[in-house]
Formats: structure tokens, sequence, C-alpha cells
């Protein structure tokens, strides 16, 4: 007799360094998985990592933690890359671009190679054009190649949101949708504060200026290059957005996240990932929510759309 069933929730992570081993210490905080396998070009820091996150697992749940080979993808749940190469001086965008697609086909082509069944779901940057040579590379259904797309960028503006307002951020609901970089926008029509339109809320709660929200979008678009001029890089907020993404697709929760997903008709766009609102659960991305954007909004998307398509159609890999 079988006494309890336990279903086994394994990810690997490629990339451990400050997003990779952040995304594993939020998981090993939250209990959400029970094993965590860190692959790295350099073995030894994904086995300094798991060494280093194991000493905490007294204070956090039982689960187990090392490094590893890709063939620990053959049963994962989940394969989360935050591998990639940061910028270096001199050197452009779609250079970059180039480089860690290359580094991400590579990454895949052994992912895939080890017999990988599950979810993939990619956070390097750019997060949006690698996530589409993901999908391509790795022959995946479309639903299950996921990006994190803009959940970092739509949890800064609702913070920020909660901040202007004095309300608690979880009761705050804002999209910033398109491309995790420069052409995101944000979705004025459907930023509610407690289930209140923002003019509604904003006139009979606070009075509010046009041009604090602006600033705060402005905030929310140039935080990662506010940070990371301050301490080098961003990785608290990106770990936990990954954990909160790897909760919703593991316990089949069927939560509406801002993930970055193959667009086919929606919004009038083809054939390119964008971060919009989706359900997601345990088989993937479940559908992308159809928002009635403003014909500036509408206009916005589309223009963040064209940068994209163009970035995928020059890079090489
Ligand atoms: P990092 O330099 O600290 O770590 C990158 C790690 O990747 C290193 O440990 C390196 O050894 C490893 N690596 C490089 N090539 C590899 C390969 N071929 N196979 C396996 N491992 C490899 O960088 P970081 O600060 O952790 O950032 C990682 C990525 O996440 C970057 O692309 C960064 O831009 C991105 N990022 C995304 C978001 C987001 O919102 N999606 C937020 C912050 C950072």
């Amino acid at each position: 007799m079988t006494i309890g069933y336990t279903k086994t929730r394994k990810v690997v992570i490629v990339g451990t360094g400050f997003v990779g081993s952040s995304y594993a210490y939020a998981l090993l905080n939250q209990g959400i998985v029970n094993e965590i396998v860190l692959i790295d070009l350099d073995y030894k820091r994904a086995d300094g990592e798991a060494r280093d996150l194991n000493h905490g697992m007294p204070f956090g749940s039982p689960m187990r933690i090392r490094a590893g080979e890709y063939e620990e993808c053959s049963d994962a749940d989940l394969v989360v890359i935050t591998a990639g190469a940061n910028q270096k001086p001199g050197e452009t965008r779609l250079d970059l671009a180039s480089k860690n697609a290359k580094i991400m086909k590579g990454i895949v082509e052994q992912i895939m190679e080890a017999g990988f069944k599950g979810i993939l779901v990619v956070a390097s940057n750019p997060v949006d054009v690698l996530t589409q040579v993901a999908y391509d590379v790795s022959g995946l259904a479309k639903e299950r190649v996921i990006g994190s797309g803009t959940i970092l960028d739509t949890a800064r503006f609702r913070y920020l949101l909660s901040e202007y307002f004095q309300v608690d951020s979880r009761n705050v609901h804002a999209y910033i949708i398109g491309e995790h970089g420069d052409s995101e926008l944000p979705v004025w029509s459907h930023v509610q504060v407690g289930g209140l339109p923002l003019n509604v809320y904003g006139r009979i709660e606070n009075y509010y200026e046009d041009r604090d929200m602006q600033e705060i979008f402005e905030n929310v678009r140039d935080a990662a290059y506010h940070i990371i001029e301050r301490k080098g890089a961003t990785y608290y907020g990106i770990g936990m957005g990954l954990a909160r993404l790897t909760k919703a697709l593991l316990y089949n929760e069927n939560s509406i996240l801002t993930v970055s997903t193959l667009f086919e008709g929606e919004y009038g766009l083809d054939g390119v990932y964008l971060g919009i609102p989706a359900v997601v659960n345990e088989f993937g991305v479940r559908e992308i929510l159809r928002l009635n954007l403003s014909d500036r909004e509408q206009k916005q998307l589309e223009e963040s759309s064209s940068i994209l398509k163009k970035m995928v159609e020059d890079i090489e890999y």
C-alpha cells in the first residue's frame, strides 16, 4: 500500500551567478520545490553556491540542493536559464544579444539532448529575444517556453504606485507590457487600486499629478540602470519573481503574470515573444489576456514588437 504521494518538484538552474543564486535562495526560503540542481560553466561556483544554500536548510524547508550536469534535466519539471555574458564597454546591445543568443543555443541543445520534457523558463537578457531563440532551438511547444518578460518591471510599477498612494502593493494591480527593456509600456488604462480605476481612486482618496505618474513609469523603465550604477547588478527582485513564476507553474495556480510568450495573432501581432499578462499553470502559458488597450497603448505595443522582431532578425546564432 502506498501511503501518501509526494509530487517531486525538481528545478534545474543554468547559470548560478547573481540571478541564479538569488532565485535558488528564494526557492529555499519559500520551500517551493523538493530538488534544486545548479549548473554553471564554472562548476566550482555552482558547487560553492549549493554548499552555502544547504547550510540554510535547517532554517528553511527540507529539499535536495546540489551542483550537477545537464543529464539532470532529463527528469526536471522546470529548467530556468539565468546564464549570460554581461555588456562589455564599447559593445552594442545587438553585439551582446548575438553573443548571448549563441550561449543560449548551446545551453538549450544540451538541455534537450538530456531528454528534457518539462517547462523551460528564460531570464537571461535580452529576455524576449533569448526566449524566442530557446523556443526555436528546443522544438518545445510555445506554451512551454516562457520568458520572465516584464514580471520584474510590473513588480517595480506596483511597488512605486503603492508607495505613492500608500496602499499595500498587493492591492495595486497594474501591468508593464512589451519588451523587458527600453520600449516597454505602462498600461495606464488598466491600473486599479483595490478594484477602483486609478482616476476614480485618485479622485476619491488622493490627488495625483499626471507628471508624477510619468515619473513613476520612467523610474520603472530605468530601474535597472539606476541599480546597476549603484551596486553593479540587479538580482533580488528577479530572484523572487522567478520563484513566484515557479510556484504558479508547479502548483498549477492559473496565476496571471506578465511573462514573455509567443504572440500568434493576439493584439494583431504575430511571431514575436513579448511581455503580456497571461494565465500560467502546470502546462505553461494557458492563454494571453486580451486587455482592452487604448489606441496609444496598442501603438506602443506594436512599436515594441517591431523593435524586438528586428533584433531577432539581426542576431546570428
Ligand atoms: P552573472 O555574471 O552574475 O552570472 C552569470 C552566470 O552565467 C555566471 O556564473 C557564468 O559562469 C554563467 N554562464 C555563462 N555562460 C554559461 C554557459 N554557457 N553555461 C552555463 N553557465 C554559463 O550575471 P547575473 O547578474 O546573474 O545575470 C544573469 C542574466 O540575467 C543576465 O543576462 C542579466 O542581464 C539577466 N537579468 C535578467 C533580469 C530579468 O528581469 N529578466 C533581471 C536581472 C538580470
